[in-house]
């Protein structure tokens, strides 16, 4: 509690004609209170003034002159009340003073120069500024404007101002609560964030108290105005909050009926404004006599709006606006009699601090709640019925919302029910094993992923190393066969020089080693005498023409991948069986050329000649096999007439059943075998054919 008295602070206005010097002096030692001394001329001739004094001293906390500029005003007078208002006090300023003499200048500023700023701009941004400032509390703000003109209260925030006249706004009337608090019905409180929304709020409060005014009805000089700062504050995570309010008032001007000088309607308004000032008087009177019980606020509005700041829970501050003209000296004596008064009322300020009310109802309720559990379950008072749907489902709710909370004082708070306390039971339950299944599919989901990787990586690795194995092989094959390769070129190199040194001792003339069929035309076409070496040398020119022209043909490595191809082939069960046939298809070929030659050599050979040519023939290019057509005979035959054949075996033989061509050969195999294979076969049936076919002659 901060008790203390009001304080009063003098303003001299700066006198709008110069040089009125020593009508006051202005005593302001260090030491001592300062104090403000009038001097009355002698020729004030006016009755209202005493005559018989010539000076008149009043003590102020301090004296402004005429050139205090606003900011000194705010920083002296102003800036300690907000302060006290920031700390959680009630605080009021306000100016009293004749018309004229600056109240509205101080209180609110002039519009001329931004300097000009009063009290009402300069606080409020002093306020905010302080708010950002300070980060440990929560503020909240809160503006409203009130006028009071006629002893009738006006919002001067009220959105139909513009709209409507004065007189049709709605009124603002005092209510008082069974504790004597004063509230007011209409006047609306507007929030303000910021000091642009509170400097906006005040605009439009002077902007409304403006349109009121004509030149006929000078309100603003006959009306109170209180601006007032709501200012609410709270720590974070307290219920206690602090309410403080600021009153900036600009009241009326002082002056006194009879000097208005003015009748009818504008004279009742100077009664009612004087009659509300006259209460005012008559309070602060009522407050600086010691013993007074009675205090007579109720008397008027503004005494009753400003009932806290004088003389209760507020810390006040009042303004003497003095215009020391020669002609205003009484009415400034006069305010600063007004203010000597005030000066001897005792405030007692204390902080304003409440539990929020809504914390408190929560408080409470939650509190009789769980006083009627526990009577429940003190009575055994136990219900049977099953829950319904609706419970069931709100219980889940609050079991949720209770898993989620984070703070670890949080409860789960069911009332003394036990069929909510079973459900909640069995409901976690429920959520912790569905959590520990959930567990451990996601880890045998996951082991399980790690075993299908494992035997996939090892499978890899085993084909890797099959693989490998198997290029191992094909190389040791590849190496095998080229040492085949060359150790058979070497033997036919070796066998090749036998025959020349064989050929040279029979005197025959050489044939070339790579071409068999030279040699073997030169055989056929010798003497008869010479059958027998002949013989020999055909023999052996063709198991060399066979090793070589199979070379030619198919090398020692294909022959080789031949076999595994055989081998390893899906149908060569088929083909060995293929293959049996064959042999026994021509062993009873055979049977039948010689059957053939047996009777040939009866009738007679009287072409051999052509029979010959037909033979190399075959080999150098037709691939039907040739047999003697059977009697059918030409007489000398064009040789290697192609277009024109005279030798053909092909309808004997299908006669037979056999039809030795490559395409018999593919067919009779089977498509899966390819058709080198069956022409290697061919080659190899006509060689043999060709042999033991050639032997009887
Ligand atoms: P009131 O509100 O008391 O009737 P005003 O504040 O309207 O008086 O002041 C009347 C005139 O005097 C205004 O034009 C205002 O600008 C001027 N005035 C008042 N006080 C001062 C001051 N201290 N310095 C300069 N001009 C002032
Ligand atoms: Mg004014």
């Amino acid at each position: 509690m901060v008790k203390q008295t009001i304080q009063i602070f003098a303003r001299v206005k700066p006198p709008v004609r110069k040089h009125q010097q020593g009508i006051y002096s202005i005593d302001e030692d260090e030491k001592l209170i300062p104090s403000l001394e009038i001097i009355l001329p002698r020729d004030l001739a006016d009755g209202f003034v005493n005559n018989k004094r010539e000076s008149y001293k009043f003590k102020f906390q301090r004296i402004f002159d005429q050139d205090a500029n606003q900011e000194t005003i705010f920083e002296n007078i102003a800036k300690p009340v907000a302060g006290s208002v920031l700390a959680g006090y009630n605080g009021t300023i306000f100016a009293y003073g004749q018309t004229g003499s600056g109240k509205t200048f101080t209180i609110t500023g002039g519009a001329e120069r931004y300097s000009d700023r009063g009290i009402i701009p300069r606080t409020l941004s002093y306020i905010f500024e302080q708010l950002q400032k300070d980060s440990s509390k929560i503020y909240t703000t809160h503006i409203s404007y009130l006028e009071i003109y006629n002893e009738c209260g006006y919002d001067l925030l009220d959105p139909r101002h513009e709209a409507s006249s004065l007189e049709d706004l709605p009124k603002v009337t005092i209510l008082e609560d069974p504790d004597q608090n004063i509230h007011l019905k209409n006047l609306t409180l507007h929030q303000a964030t910021t000091e642009e929304e509170a400097l906006n709020l005040l605009f439009l409060g002077d902007t409304n108290r403006m349109i009121a005014e004509t030149p006929m009805n000078q309100a603003s000089t006959r009306s109170h105005c209180i601006f007032t700062i709501h200012l609410s504050s709270k720590e974070p995570g307290s219920a206690t909050v602090r309410h403080a309010k600021l009153h900036l008032v600009d009241l009326a001007g002082s002056e006194r009926v009879a000097k208005t000088g003015v009748g009818g309607h504008l004279l009742t308004e100077a009664k009612y404004i004087n009659l509300s000032l006259h209460y005012l008087e008559q309070v602060i009177i009522a407050l600086s006599e010691k013993h007074r019980s009675h205090i007579p606020y109720r008397n008027s509005m503004m005494t009753s709006v400003l009932r806290d700041s004088l003389g209760g829970n507020c810390m006040t501050t009042m303004i003497a606006t003095l215009s020391l003209e020669k002609r205003n000296l009484d009415e400034s004596i006069s305010t600063c009699r007004f203010a000597q008064r005030v000066a001897l009322i005792k405030n007692e300020a204390v902080l304003n601090e409440e539990i929020d009310p809504r914390l408190v109802i929560k408080r409470l309720q939650k509190e009789i709640q769980e006083l009627k559990d526990e009577l429940a379950m003190v009575t055994g008072e136990q219900r049977t019925e099953a829950l319904t749907e609706a419970e069931l489902l709100q219980l889940e709710k609050l079991i949720t919302s209770f898993l989620e909370d984070q703070d670890p004082e949080s409860r789960l708070e069911v009332g003394a029910d036990m069929r909510k306390v079973h459900h909640c039971f069995h409901h976690l339950k429920k959520l912790l094993n569905d959590k520990k299944i959930l567990e451990n599919n996601t880890v045998s989901s996951e082991s399980k992923d790690q075993d299908c990787q494992e035997p996939l990586k090892e499978e890899e690795y085993r084909k890797l190393r099959d693989i490998l194995k198997q290029r191992d092989n094909e190389i040791n094959i590849l190496v095998n066969m080229l040492k085949k390769e060359k150790k058979k070129a070497q033997e036919a190199l070796h066998l090749a020089g036998m025959d020349r040194r064989e050929f040279r001792h029979s005197q025959s003339p050489p044939f070339r080693l790579g071409n068999p069929e030279e040699g073997q035309r030169m055989r056929l076409s010798s003497a008869p005498s010479q059958a027998q070496d002949f013989s020999i040398l055909g023999k052996r020119s063709s198991l060399l023409h066979k090793k070589i022209g199979m070379r030619e043909e198919m090398s020692l490595g294909r022959q080789e991948a031949f076999e595994i191809f055989k081998r390893d082939h899906a149908d060569s069960v088929t083909i060995d069986d293929n293959k049996q046939i064959l042999k026994q298809r021509f062993s009873e070929a055979k049977a039948l050329g010689e059957s053939i030659n047996e009777a040939r050599s009866k009738i007679g050979y009287r072409d051999r000649r052509g029979f010959k040519e037909g033979l190399r023939l075959l080999r150098d290019g037709d691939m039907s096999i040739m047999c003697r057509d059977g009697g059918q005979q030409h007489d000398k035959p064009p040789l290697r007439d192609s277009t024109q054949p005279r030798w053909t075996t092909k309808r004997n033989m299908e006669a037979r059943g056999l039809q030795f061509s490559p395409a018999f050969l593919h067919s009779f195999l089977g498509s899966a075998v390819p058709a080198y294979f069956v022409f290697s076969c061919f080659y190899l049936v006509v060689q043999n054919f060709n042999i033991r076919g050639e032997n009887p002659m």
